[in-house]
C-alpha cells in the first residue's frame, strides 16, 4: 500500500489593520491595541470601515502611495500578494479610499512571534492588551497561538487580555478563546432582528446567544449599545435591552455610546447624529430601570 506523506500547513500568519501602543479607552488601564483586519458584519455607521474588508491582492491601492510602501509581490507562492513595508508608511491614509473592498492597504501579515515580540517592546508601560478589528474572533486560531506565545514570555505574562467583539461567532469556537482572555467586551446594536440587519448587515440572533454564553462564563467584561437615534432607540428596543440585561447572571456595566459622524464611511452619514439631550434621557430610562451604566463620555 502507497503511504503518503501530507505536507505540513503552515499556521496562518494575524492580518493587522493597525497597532495602538497606548489606549486608556479600550478596557481598564493602559492597553496596546490589535486591530485585526477583516469583518463579518458591515456596519454603514462604522468607525473604522477600512477594517472591514479582506484583501484579494488586486493592487488598485499600489500607486495611490506616494512614499512607495505598497508594492506586490510573489514571495515563494504562485499568487501575488500586498505587501505594505512598515518602514516606509508614512500613516497618511491616502490609499485608503482606493481599496474598492473596504479593505486597508497599509494592513500588514504578523507572524505570531514578529507580534509579540512588537507587544514586549511596550509591555513594562502597560497593563494589557485588547484584541479588536474589524472582528478579532474571525482570526481566533492565530488569537489562540498568540495567546499562549504571550503566556510563555516572560516579559508578556502578566498581561492582561481583552476581546473586543461583535458577538458573531458560534457557540462552539468561544471556549478556545475564553479559556485565554480574561473576558470580551461585547457590542450589541440592536435587539429586534431587522434594525439589527438594518444597522449590520446581519441578524442578531447569534449576537444575543453569545451575551448569554459570555455571561454565563464570567468572561462578559462589558456591554456597549451604540445608541442610533430614531433607529434602535424606541421603547420597543429599550424594553427588550433592558429584559435582556436582567436576564444575564452577573451583568456587567452596560457603555451607551453616542453615534456621531466622525470617520463614518458615506452610508452612515444619512443616519443622524444621536444628541447628548437623547444620550442622558436614555441614561436616566435605563438606570431607573436598575440598568448600571458606565459614565457617559461627552464628546
Ligand atoms: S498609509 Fe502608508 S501605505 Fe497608505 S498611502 Fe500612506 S504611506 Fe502609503
Ligand atoms: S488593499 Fe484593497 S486595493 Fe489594495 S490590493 Fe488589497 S484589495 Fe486591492
Ligand atoms: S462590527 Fe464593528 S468593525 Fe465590524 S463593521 Fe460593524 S462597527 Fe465596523
Amino acid at each position: 500500500m502507497e503511504i503518503r506523506t501530507l505536507t505540513p500547513v503552515a499556521p496562518r500568519p494575524g492580518v493587522v489593520s493597525r497597532i495602538l501602543p497606548f489606549s486608556c479607552v479600550d478596557g481598564p488601564g493602559s492597553r496596546l491595541v490589535v486591530f485585526f483586519q477583516g469583518c463579518n458584519m458591515d456596519c454603514p455607521g462604522c468607525h473604522n470601515p477600512q477594517t472591514i474588508g479582506q484583501c484579494n491582492h488586486c493592487g488598485d491601492c499600489i500607486e495611490h502611495c506616494p512614499n512607495d510602501a505598497l508594492s506586490l509581490d510573489r514571495g515563494s507562492g504562485q499568487r501575488k500578494r500586498r505587501l505594505c513595508d512598515e518602514s516606509q508608511c508614512q500613516s497618511c491614509d491616502l490609499c485608503l479610499p482606493h481599496c474598492p473592498r473596504s479593505g486597508n492597504p497599509n494592513a500588514v501579515s504578523f507572524g505570531v512571534a514578529s507580534l509579540v515580540e512588537r507587544i514586549a517592546r511596550h509591555a513594562p508601560l502597560l497593563d494589557g492588551v485588547t484584541f479588536s478589528g474589524g472582528e478579532a474572533t474571525l482570526q481566533r486560531q492565530f488569537l489562540v497561538r498568540l495567546c499562549d506565545a504571550l503566556d510563555r514570555e516572560a516579559c508578556t505574562t502578566h498581561l492582561g487580555r481583552l476581546i473586543d467583539s461583535n458577538g458573531l461567532l458560534a457557540a462552539g469556537h468561544w471556549p478556545a478563546l475564553l479559556e485565554r482572555v480574561d473576558g470580551v467586551m461585547l457590542d450589541i446594536k440592536g435587539m429586534d432582528s431587522a434594525i439589527h440587519k438594518r444597522l449590520t448587515g446581519r441578524d442578531n440572533q447569534q449576537v444575543l446567544a453569545s451575551a448569554r454564553l459570555l455571561a454565563q462564563a464570567g468572561k462578559l467584561a462589558e456591554l456597549r449599545w451604540l445608541v442610533v437615534e430614531g433607529v434602535n432607540d424606541g421603547d420597543d428596543e429599550l424594553t427588550a435591552l433592558i429584559e435582556l440585561y436582567h436576564s444575564l447572571p452577573n451583568p456587567p456595566a452596560l457603555r451607551l455610546n453616542r453615534y456621531q459622524h466622525h470617520g463614518v464611511g458615506e452610508r452612515g452619514q444619512s443616519m443622524a447624529e444621536t444628541t447628548s439631550e437623547r444620550m442622558e434621557a436614555l441614561y436616566r430610562q435605563l438606570s431607573e430601570a436598575g440598568v448600571t451604566l458606565l459614565p457617559l463620555v461627552r464628546l
